[in-house]
């Protein structure tokens, strides 16, 4: 059974991912190298628990529980010792990933299951440096995970169907909804969603419509819930730039090119919401929408 999961990473993901497995009742050792990042996850997952308490949706008793399942750890080896299941949430670098899991398998019991939160990532080639790459699996939250439903599950090549299984079982007691891809580049979420955010870069890029205009058409138009750009901004520039270019690699296809203008952005330290500038501006406190003035 699944009870102690060790959570990789406690930043835009991994705060959340320890928090829903929390709320579910499994003990947590979030885990980061950044003690500053533990602190400000406590913060956030606090403050997600405060938004739920005054919707109604948990109790006060559930929010002290759910603080109470968590633990803070800056040490892997000691962080994943009696993990039942360890996700890794840490930054989007594949060579980074691949000296978590090779630590992670050191450390970690050896039934235990190792998943991937990776965005992109082949899931075969982070199993690949463990020894058991059958027990290693993508589990795919979307953001923000205490509110999309969604979890996203990725066979590796060599992963058991017992594994997978167990993940889509786990996935369904968080209240979530698992869905199973196989593992290619950007799997289905991001294969889909990445071009469309790249088109709309590439719009504003060669002037066919300013950043209003094209979240508006998407939102209006589409009945998507936020415009692509602004979603950019959410899910961090940095990130998508790292994705589009898995997928350009990984599928060898000119289309999955990212636009020069994210290039440009992110390598001037605009990442979105996360750096406080991207498309728009994120100026603390304000609930506002405000287009970066690079697009006025
Ligand atoms: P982030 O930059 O907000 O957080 C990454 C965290 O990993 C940081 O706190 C960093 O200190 C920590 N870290 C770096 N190296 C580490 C190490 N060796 N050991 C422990 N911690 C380490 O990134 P994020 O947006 O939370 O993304 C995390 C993962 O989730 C990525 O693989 C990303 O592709 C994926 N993901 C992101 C989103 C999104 O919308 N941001 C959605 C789905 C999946």
């Amino acid at each position: 059974m699944i009870k102690n999961v060790s959570v990789i990473g406690a930043g835009t993901m991994g705060n959340g991912i320890a928090h829903v497995f929390a709320q579910a009742g499994h003990s947590v050792v979030l885990i980061d190298v950044a003690a500053a990042q533990l602190e400000t996850a406590l913060k956030t997952i606090e403050k997600n628990l405060d938004r739920q308490l005054a919707k109604g949706t948990i109790t006060g008793p559930q929010k002290e529980e759910t603080l109470r399942n968590i633990t803070m750890e800056t040490d892997i080896k000691k962080g994943v010792a009696a993990a039942h299941l360890v996700v890794e949430a840490a930054t989007e670098q594949e060579l980074l990933k691949l000296e978590i899991f090779k630590q992670i398998d050191a450390a970690a019991p050896p039934d235990c299951i190792l998943a991937t939160n990776t965005s992109s990532i082949s899931v075969t080639k982070i199993a690949s440096v463990t020894g058991r790459p059958e027990q290693v699996i993508g589990m795919h939250f979307m953001n923000p995970v205490p509110v999309m439903k969604l979890v996203e599950v990725i066979n590796g090549y060599a992963t058991r169907a017992d594994v997978s299984a167990a993940i889509i079982g786990l996935s369904e007691k968080l209240g979530k909804i698992p869905a199973l891809a196989n593992d290619y580049p950007g799997f289905v979420a991001n294969r889909i969603l990445m071009p469309m955010i790249n088109e709309a870069i590439y719009s504003l890029y060669e002037g066919v419509a300013g950043v209003e205009a094209i979240d508006t058409i998407m939102k209006s138009g589409m009945a998507h819930p936020m415009g692509p750009l602004q979603l950019a901004d959410f899910i961090g520039l940095d990130v998508c730039l790292s994705i589009l270019n898995v997928l350009h690699q990984g599928l060898g296809n000119p289309k999955y090119a990212p636009c020069p203008l994210l290039a440009n952005m992110v390598a001037s330290g605009r990442k979105g919401v996360k750096s406080g500038e991207g498309f728009y501006i994120y100026t603390q406190g304000s609930g506002d929408l405000v287009v970066s003035e690079k697009f006025r």
